[in-house]
């Protein structure tokens, strides 16, 4: 598959925001957007006043950089979002967020969705008690996220069993047994990123 290998920061100062790409150093002081927030590139404040279309597409490039997707990847969840009932915009996100490394990105699994993908392509995540590497695997309702026996004793692991983390209210974590469970479908307002998801559904329907 292909893969984006320049600095993950340059991506949040190309965007704008801060996109969470780089673990514990995202809420440090060494974060580029704190010391650094300017548009990578030579001339950074040279840039004319951008078009509807620039701003729609900065939009789309923000969330699908923050969940680290490649363009045909992210159109399928716009188009699986606009095949279903509802708020097109709303369902997209929400398909976003059940993505099974966003899952253990949330429950604290990994410090990064980089990270979380890489536990779950490792084989270190069972969903009802079934081994899934797929990143892309959809939770549903119900569905019981655990470390992988084995795994579990890994140092990987041994930090997050003592550390309280914050899961959003959607899910529920029980972290000495590295035990996680999908309560409910996450709604809009679970989505803690800033974005206008209208801008990118426009740019889409074109
Ligand atoms: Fe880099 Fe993380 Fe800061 Fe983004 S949020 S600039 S990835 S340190």
């Amino acid at each position: 598959m292909a893969k984006y290998i320049n600095a993950d920061c340059r991506l949040c100062r190309r965007e704008g925001a801060k996109l969470f790409l780089k673990g514990e150093r995202c809420t440090s002081k060494k974060c580029a957007m704190e010391r650094r927030p300017s548009t990578p590139g030579q001339h950074p404040n040279s840039r004319k006043k951008p078009t509807g279309y620039a701003i729609q597409l900065r939009e789309k490039q923000k969330v699908k950089r923050a969940y680290g997707l490649l363009e045909k990847q992210f159109r399928g969840y716009y188009a699986e979002a606009a095949r279903m009932k509802g708020k097109t915009g709303d369902i997209m996100l929400s398909l976003l967020e059940r993505r099974l490394d966003n899952v253990c990105y949330r429950l604290g699994l990994g410090a990064s969705r980089a990270q979380a993908r890489q536990i779950v392509n490792h084989g270190h995540i069972l969903v009802n008690g079934k081994k899934v590497n797929i990143p892309s695997y959809q939770v549903r309702v119900g569905d019981e996220i655990s470390v992988r026996e084995k795994s579990n004793k890994s140092p990987l692991f041994a930090a997050i069993k003592d550390a309280r983390v914050i899961v959003p209210k959607w899910l529920e974590f029980d972290s000495s047994k590295l035990v996680g469970k999908v309560t409910v479908l996450p709604a809009r307002e679970d989505i803690d990123l800033t974005i206008a998801e209208h801008l990118i559904i426009e740019l889409y329907s074109k």
